[in-house]
């Protein structure tokens, strides 16, 4: 019998929360003109964390006002080197405050403090010291002998990784001479608001970084606004649609990086006990809450039932539970609302004839928590092989040919990554060739790096966010993506 872990929980005591937060706006908090204010709660216990404040169209307007005056005459005007001083004295606070930052991100969106804190953070870290390199240097980055900045961004983010997607806006951001106002999501704005104590902290010049926090209203005030000049936005696709929408016409520069349905194809001849941890990591990593998780395994058919009993095996060792204990793999799922439109998925995949099975494992009495769950007897006509579950939930289809796997995987409006697991390099290099996707693994899965460009094709959305293409998203050039 093996032997059980015992609790070890990671003390919450690091973690100073004030009982509200008003807006962050030319380099202080004020309270929002509307005078209302939000809770946030902590998903896996239901407690209310804190009152966060609802930015209006007033507080919309004052955010962008002092971006505006902080690009014209600030930031600008300052010069690439002087802008990395600061973007790296950001990277170093978040380093130095890695596992406040990591315990608060855990609490505010219930996602495992081993993941917060060995992904996550350092992840954050590393793309402000990656983009702080680039500050002074863009005249190399291959867009031109003098690349200029656009001026003020409209930045609105998921709750999936609510300071890493801040990091991947923000950083290159401000190395490339912009100004920002960013919108975390509702359910996870404490991250967002922890930053802005960085941003203080650095001696940042007030107005360069701005934070609203709000509703999906506040993000449409903020990316319909006149006087901005460039929008991002991670999200849905359904979101990112609309947004595209109220942009079209206007000189806003645009970038999205909406859903995504990503085959994970497994090959007869793959190395099985590594490919079976790198479909738990696509999947079951951040209870399956990433845009370009493996939600669809295409596994070939001689090597399937093996497969899928290894699978099965691994699934039952994952613990499900208390997001701050270092032990848990499957934290909670972010809120209620989540929780429904998983639970609405997986009703269609059963009804629709697919085979569900999910380890036995306890469910806590309060928060909300879905089991690691796998479906087979999948077609690809079923919901769960089409649309984005955003859950725990791994869809497994069958193939027998490395063109039936091709024709399967890109059989979906989305193109945001794929997994390719086998011994023999060619077939890797055939296959990523013919994946309509923008990120491609070969024999591992969700890894990322600053210096490497992320982003999709199709509905998955358009513009590349790190790497040297990524900064063309924020400079007055032609994107060259
Ligand atoms: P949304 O796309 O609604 O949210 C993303 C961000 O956009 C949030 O900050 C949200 O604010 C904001 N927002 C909402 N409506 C608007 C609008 N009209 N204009 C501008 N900003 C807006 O995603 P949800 O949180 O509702 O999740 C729904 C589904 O989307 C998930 O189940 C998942 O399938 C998918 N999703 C995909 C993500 C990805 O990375 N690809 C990330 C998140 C979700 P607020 O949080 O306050 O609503």
């Amino acid at each position: 019998m093996p032997f059980d872990y015992a609790p070890a929980p990671e003390s919450r005591s690091i973690v100073d929360i004030e009982s509200n937060y008003g807006l962050f706006i030319g380099g202080s908090f004020s309270e929002p003109t509307s005078g209302e204010f939000f809770k946030t709660i902590n998903p896996a216990t239901e407690e209310v964390l804190s009152e966060v404040a609802e930015a209006g169209q007033a507080d919309v307007d004052a955010a962008v006002a002092a971006a505006r005056r902080a690009y014209d005459k600030t930031w600008s005007k300052m010069s690439g080197k002087d802008r990395a001083k600061y973007i790296f004295r950001i990277a170093r606070l978040i380093q130095e405050r890695s596992r406040e930052l990591a315990v608060l991100e855990t609490l505010d969106n219930g996602k495992p403090i081993r993941e917060s804190r060995d992904v996550d953070l350092p992840l954050v870290a590393a793309h402000f010291f990656y983009h702080a390199g680039w500050a002074d240097k863009l005249e190399f980055a291959g867009y031109g002998p003098d690349p200029k900045s656009l001026g003020v961004a409209a930045q609105v983010i998921p709750w999936n990784f609510p300071l890493l997607m801040l990091a991947w806006k923000v950083a290159p951001a401000l190395a490339c001479g912009n100004t920002v106002v960013l919108k975390p999501a509702e359910t996870t704005p404490l991250t967002a608001l922890a930053f802005a104590d960085i941003c203080k902290q650095a001696g940042l010049p007030p107005g360069v970084v701005n934070i609203i926090t709000g509703a999906g209203e506040t993000g449409r005030m903020l990316v319909e606004h006149p006087d901005v000049d460039k929008v991002a936005f991670t999200g849905s696709t359904e979101v990112g649609k609309a947004i595209q929408r109220a942009v079209a016409g206007t000189k806003k520069k645009l970038t999205l990086e909406l859903g995504g349905k990503a085959a994970n194809i497994v090959f007869d001849d793959a190395p099985i006990d590594q490919a079976i941890e790198g479909i738990v990591n696509g999947i079951y990593f951040n209870q399956g809450h990433v845009c370009c998780a493996g939600s669809r395994l295409l596994l070939q058919e001689s090597v399937a039932d093996e497969a899928l009993a290894s699978l099965k095996r691994r699934l039952t060792t994952l613990r499900l539970g208390d997001p701050l204990d270092k032990n848990t793999d499957i934290g909670a799922i972010n809120s209620s609302m989540q929780l429904s439109k998983i639970e609405e998925l997986t009703a269609s995949g059963e009804a629709e004839g697919a085979e569900r099975w999910s380890p036995t494992c306890p469910i806590p009495d309060k928060g909300f928590w879905f089991p690691p769950t796998v479906f087979t007897n999948v077609t690809q006509a079923h919901r769960i092989a089409r649309e984005e579950i955003f859950g725990p939930v791994l869809s497994v289809l069958t193939f027998r040919t490395p063109e039936e796997a091709v024709a399967k995987a890109n059989n979906t409006p989305f193109g945001l990554s794929a997994g390719i697991w086998t011994e023999k390099g060619s077939r890797i290099l055939w296959m990523a060739n013919q994946m309509r996707a923008g990120i491609v693994w070969a024999n591992t899965f969700n890894r990322f790096d600053p210096t490497s460009p992320f982003g999709g094709f199709k509905e998955s959305g358009f513009g590349r966010e790190g790497g040297v293409q990524g900064l063309g998203a924020y400079l007055n050039v032609e994107d060259p993506s």
